[in-house]
């Protein structure tokens, strides 16, 4: 995508694929966009997809299938144990990781779920570039804690520095040296750092964690949910890897690892999960889980339709184009929002968009949730959905007290091969005029608070009337226009 120069000097990412079956979107009137954010307690994860004209919330299990996939679907068998689609699936694994076991499970937490009920034990600690919600959350059920020691540009929103998803390898020494090698279950390594901001770590840090890990005999674990992009990355920024093929750098890093999973609703553009491992040891010991959790061996929770659709998602995950395109949309997105002089992390990574609401709407104290605020108002302004990581994504703690989050962001998330260019523009554009009208974007407050994963169900309003103006504000600038 990104070697293709255009005649007139615009740099915008070409789409390589066509599209072949469509679904028809929905732009509700502004109006009507209020009343649907006031339905839904301001909460974007409420607002049903129907009154959604940009569904930018996540691109777990969003990501558009191609031909190959769907045709893939049609032909697979059907049986509770020993299926070939399953056969072809494990093929496909050994040729891509070069690893010889494969465990099936119906999402990437469930992996998570199998790794902590296996390695975890109570006073366990787990050292990790970065937590991922559902796994810290499994480590923690089962006795452990999370060590994050990403290093320390990785939290800035602004540096741009190629590898934000990196390890801090002095810390992870001093973290073994401190607790003793025993107290370690595994060294976890995630992929396209998710809540970070999608950023990838190098090949170069792993080695370096592998290092690390050999000396003390401890674990190393990937986190390869979101491998494709982390891919991407290195093939473009780490020199000794410009000359490699994708399949080299893949096999590079699996080969470091002890365990990799991964959740197939991103890795692969299907839905499901799998553990891949070389050692028969850890493999045995976390066989009976699957048939416990999951499945028999041979499907693990998922449907063999979506076992032959991920077989060829991972093949086509192996070529660059196909790859780059999530990447190339975020990056365009990120670029153009810059040049309009809007807060965006940089430099661009995987995943989505990643707007700065901190500073966006820097007259909302974190009490009011700048970041949800502002992704109330962008579903006003554009029927775009975005998802508010900032501190309403936090917990209180056990005075009730809020626990402000370092960073206020508002993900819009790039579900791969899915959105046009246009559509990408127009959201940039409504993002805009949204920025120059941040002034009359307001706080929320908590009407109803669960006390656990309040980002999920919690529901809010406004803390004045600053939607209606919102509103009478579009309506003046837009007269004739949804
Ligand atoms: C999404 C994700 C998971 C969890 O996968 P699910 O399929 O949603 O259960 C784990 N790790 C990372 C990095 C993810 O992005």
């Amino acid at each position: 995508m990104s070697k293709i120069r255009f005649f007139n000097g615009e740099q915008i990412p070409l789409e390589m694929h066509k599209v072949r079956i469509v679904q028809k979107l929905e732009l509700l009137p502004v109006e009507k966009r209020l009343e649907c954010m006031k339905a839904a307690g301001n909460n974007t994860f409420l607002l049903n997809n129907r009154d959604v004209f940009m569904d930018m919330l996540t691109d777990s299990g969003v990501n558009a299938m191609s031909d190959r996939q769907q045709a893939a679907m049609l032909v697979a068998d059907d049986s509770y144990a020993g299926s070939e689609t399953f056969v072809r699936l494990e093929e496909k694994i050994r040729e891509i990781f070069g690893t010889e076991f494969f465990l099936p499970t119906h999402q990437g937490r469930a992996c998570e779920n199998i790794l902590a009920q296996s390695f975890v034990t109570s006073g366990s600690i787990v050292p990790m570039n970065y937590h991922f919600t559902t796994t810290k959350a499994h480590i923690i059920l089962n006795g452990g804690s999370v060590e994050e020691i990403i290093i320390d540009k990785g939290i800035e929103v602004n540096n741009n520095h190629p590898f934000k998803g990196n390890m801090d390898i002095g810390k992870l020494k001093s973290i073994i040296e401190e607790n003793g090698s025993e107290k370690i279950a595994f060294v976890r390594m995630e992929a396209g750092t998710n809540l970070i901001g999608g950023q990838p770590f190098s090949l170069e840090n792993l080695e370096e964690v592998k290092e690390v890990c050999n000396k003390y005999g401890i674990l190393l674990v990937l986190d390869a949910s979101l491998l494709a992009d982390n891919l991407h990355f290195i093939k473009e920024r780490e020199e000794r890897c410009k000359s490699m093929s994708i399949r080299e750098i893949t096999l590079g890093l699996s080969s470091l690892c002890d365990i990799i999973y991964f959740s197939a609703r991103k890795l692969g553009f299907a839905r499901g999960g799998g553990i891949c491992t070389n050692n028969k040891e850890l493999y045995m010991k976390m066989r009976e889980l699957i048939t416990l959790y999951e499945g028999f061996l041979t499907y693990g929770g998922m449907s063999v339709r979506e076992m032959e659709a991920l077989t060829v998602g991972l093949d086509e995950t192996m070529d660059e184009n196909i790859i780059n395109q999530g990447p190339g949309f975020i990056s365009f997105m990120t670029d153009e929002l810059i040049k309009s002089g809007i807060p965006v992390v940089t430099p661009a990574g995987g995943l989505g968009c990643h707007i700065d609401a901190m500073q966006f709407v820097s007259h909302i104290p974190q009490e009011e949730y700048p970041a949800g605020a502002l992704g109330a108002a962008l579903y006003i302004a554009s029927g775009v959905r975005g998802m508010e990581r900032g501190t309403m994504s936090e917990q209180r703690d056990e005075d009730g007290n809020e626990v402000v989050s370092n960073m206020e962001l508002l993900r819009l998330a790039m579900p791969r091969r899915v959105f046009t260019l246009s559509q990408v523009k127009y959201a940039i554009d409504r993002i805009t005029w949204l920025h120059k009208n941040r002034h009359l974007i307001g706080g929320l407050k908590f009407v109803e608070e669960p006390k656990n994963l309040r980002f999920f169900f919690g529901r809010l309003e406004a803390t004045s009337d600053w939607q209606e103006k919102l509103v009478e504000k579009f309506r003046q600038d837009f007269p004739d226009s949804l």
